[in-house]
């Protein structure tokens, strides 16, 4: 029995509460019902040791102990799983509300500073939290997934992080779990890379700049798209780094671009999770200080959704704008836009979803939804962007609809870096500024021949 248990705090051992763990999710599964797993850590934990010695770092162990053990009900089970690291696993839980109510009573219980001789200590935690069979049916994955929660919720300076549902994309659990293992040090590996697509101004046929879209070449071949990863990425709680990386990456490769063309803009995309965050635009600033140049200038393209979320939304977009930085709303069209918000949101430009585009010669409601859109960014004076152009026909018809720029196939498909560049260096100076449509004959010149791409 010993060293199934944790001598200082008498609860399970890790190992101990794995076996435990595994039967649980035995049981669950055969009378369908669901479990939620908190993992908890205690912040600074560290530091509490340097300052107030060893002692009394137990101390604080034992406290939280107790305090889980208050919180947990007979049927759950609560082990010490790591240094400063507990677990709280709860059995018949209805949905993450129940999680969540769990979470929030174990915080409220720690508001009190724990007393100690003279001393007062106030013992803070972050709590990760994952269920099953939602996120995992297996023992060390839904333990994995919970410490996910927990990075998340460090990362993002949150008291507490529950996964959202998974949608596992096709993939199964094991799959996705070790896409997601390997992806924590594909940056490190150099696995991953920014692509570059270009943007052309749609009247006068001029380059007008690119967007950077990431790739993961895993094992050096296998090519995994950014629909697959990036949702993994933020699971992972990897996706801030990520995100870092991409801005400074594609910063950097922006200054290397031909600069006798006048200013490109580079267009980056920003995941919903990080576009609302407080230090946003301080890591923005940081990566500009590094790499920003006179002649680019840096987009950052969020969704509908992620703007509507938030309500310091307006505060972290006008920092951005200070910077000099344009804000683009991406697949435009797709969200709930409550159109009262256009009166005062301080973005840039509308980008119409490639759904609309993609289709619209052929589909009545996608041309009448992208001529709507182009319609609406004029009125709010915003520059408006189709992606998804694959023909010289459609082309044509966003012209004529008054599009600005255009982003597709046709115009130039995602090149590597140094495709990008030398895709650059072969615009002869007069075709970047030729005009892609001759309207006296009605035929499209293009500017990219596709087999550069
Ligand atoms: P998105 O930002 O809407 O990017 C446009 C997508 O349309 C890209 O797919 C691009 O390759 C594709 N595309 C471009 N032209 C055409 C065309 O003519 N026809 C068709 N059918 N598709 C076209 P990709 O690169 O697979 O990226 C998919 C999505 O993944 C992006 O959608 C974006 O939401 C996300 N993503 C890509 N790179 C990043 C990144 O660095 N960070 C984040 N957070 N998300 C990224
Ligand atoms: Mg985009
Ligand atoms: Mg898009």
């Amino acid at each position: 029995m010993i060293d199934s248990a944790d001598l200082l705090t008498g609860l399970l051992s890790r190992s101990a509460f794995l076996s435990r763990l595994g039967r649980q999710i035995l049981r669950a599964n055969e009378s369908h019902t669901r479990l939620a797993l908190l993992v908890v850590d205690i912040n600074g934990f560290a530091q509490t040791n340097v300052t107030y010695g060893y002692s009394t770092g137990d101390v604080v162990l034992r406290h939280l102990a107790r305090q889980l053990k208050e919180v947990a009900r007979k049927q759950d089970h609560v082990a010490r799983i790591g240094d400063n690291r507990f677990a709280l696993l709860l059995s018949h839980v209805l949905n993450r509300g129940h999680a969540e109510l769990a979470i929030q009573k174990l915080l409220r219980r720690l508001e009190a500073a724990l007393e100690i001789g003279d001393q007062q200590i106030a013992v803070r935690v972050t709590v990760g939290a994952a269920m099953c069979p939602d996120h995992a049916t297996h023992a060390e994955y839904l333990m994995r997934k919970a410490e996910t929660a927990l990075a998340t919720a460090q990362d993002e300076h949150e008291p507490y992080c529950i996964l959202e549902k998974t949608d596992a994309g096709g993939l199964d659990l094991s799959a996705l779990w070790e896409l997601e293992v390997e992806l924590g040090s594909a940056i490190e590996r150099g696995e991953l890379q920014m692509h570059y697509q270009p943007q052309v101004d749609l009247r006068t046929g001029r380059i007008v700049g690119a967007e950077a879209l990431m790739r993961w070449d895993r094992f050096r071949g296998e090519i995994v798209g950014p629909d697959v990863f990036i949702p993994l990425a933020v699971r992972a709680g990897k996706i801030k780094k990520i995100t870092i990386w991409a801005l400074n990456t594609a910063l950097r490769r922006a200054g290397e671009w031909r600069s006798d063309l006048g200013p490109l803009t580079v267009s980056v995309n920003l995941p919903g999770e990080l576009a609302m965050q407080r230090d946003l635009p301080e890591l923005v600033e940081n990566a500009l200080q590094l790499w920003g140049r006179p002649q680019v200038r840096l987009v950052l393209e969020i969704t509908e959704r992620s703007l509507m979320d938030a309500p310091r939304g307006r505060l972290i977009l006008e920092r951005l704008r200070a910077l000099g930085v344009g804000v683009s709303i991406d697949d435009f069209g797709t969200g709930y836009s409550c159109l009262a918000y256009f009166k005062d949101l301080p973005v840039d430009e509308l980008k119409i979803d490639k759904s609309f585009v993609t289709g619209m010669l052929e589909d009545t409601a996608s041309l009448d939804i992208t001529a709507l859109i182009i319609d609406l960014a004029r009125r709010f004076h915003l520059r408006v962007v189709a992606e998804g152009i694959e023909d010289a026909q459609t082309l044509e018809r966003l012209r004529t609809l008054g599009c600005d720029l255009g982003q597709g196939f046709h115009l130039g498909k995602p090149m590597p870096p140094e495709g990008f560049r030398q895709w650059l260096l072969d615009l002869p100076a007069h075709a970047a500024h030729a005009p892609v449509a001759q309207p006296a004959t009605g035929k499209t010149q293009r500017l990219v021949d596709p087999g550069n791409s």
